[in-house]
């Protein structure tokens, strides 16, 4: 049985006293027996607070890329290594932002995922259409070449122990949610590309939904078998907002 997961996704929001306030209101309602996993990925300066903060608590942390690269002379970049060695659990690797605006290519997002497993980070590795795809009918090819980049370069089996996120672009910050119907959809099909290759893998393998995910519809999207959890932006800022989601994941969790 997977268990249900959530992350927030900061993206570039934050100071040090508005990220104190933030996890400390998470710290009190976020027991250590859960039934759902709860991280939070920060900006790369906020890494350090996080771990001072989350340290020893149910509440994990991680990062919002990694670089390609493990070392050297790449001016501005951070490794999984140095990611990992402030505790982090997590690296979203390909989420949509960087893939339209920085140009993370999926040969790129490829290499991002290698690099975040070498330095012992779980990836987050993020998939989905945007509305043009979805409306011309291609989302499953989409998907599928998103997916199989990744399969080609590091097999289903580098896939243990990672995580995937199935975020439709057009869901994104946008106040337009996939139905829960759409989401499972979309999820299925991930699940299956996998199960083709390593039944094993597929079958234990978290996909998180993420897309204007918020308390009024995580219920609904959790309810569904292959949705495992929400990789959650916006709502991810309100503590309020984030612990109900994290409290959906939970109790779908004991209901399944
Ligand atoms: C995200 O940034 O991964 C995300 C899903 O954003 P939002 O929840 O704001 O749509």
């Amino acid at each position: 049985m997977r268990s249900k997961v959530v992350v927030g996704n900061w993206k570039l929001n934050g100071s040090l006293a508005g990220n104190e306030a933030l996890l400390k209101a998470l710290l009190r309602e976020i027991p250590k027996d859960g039934s759902a996993a709860c991280a939070v990925c920060v900006p790369y300066p906020y890494l350090a607070q996080a771990r001072e903060l989350l340290r020893g608590s149910p509440v994990g942390w991680g990062s919002q890329d990694c670089s390609r690269y493990d070392q050297g002379a790449y001016t501005g970049e951070v490794s999984g290594k140095m990611i990992a060695e402030l505790g982090s659990k997590y690296a979203i690797v390909g989420h949509s932002e960087r893939r339209t605006l920085f140009g993370d290519t999926d040969a790129i997002v490829v290499e991002k995922f290698a690099a975040a497993k070498r330095a012992g980070l779980t990836p987050v590795f993020c998939v989905g259409e945007t509305l043009q795809e979805r409306e011309q009918g291609t989302t499953e090819a989409v998907l599928a070449r998103q997916m199989d980049a990744l399969l080609e370069k590091s097999g289903a089996a580098g896939l243990d122990g990672a995580i995937v996120a199935y975020e439709p672009v057009w869901a994104i910050g946008t106040g337009k949610t996939a139905t829960s119907q759409q989401a499972e959809d979309a999820h299925a099909f991930i699940r299956r590309r996998i199960a083709a290759k390593e039944a094993n893998v597929a079958a234990r393998l978290p996909i998180l939904y993420g897309g204007s995910c918020k308390a009024a519809n995580a219920a609904d999207l959790f309810a569904m078998p292959d949705v495992d959890g929400s990789l959650v932006g916006g709502a991810s800022l309100v503590a309020e907002e984030f612990v109900a989601i994290w409290r959906a994941a939970g109790a779908a969790s004991k209901g399944r």
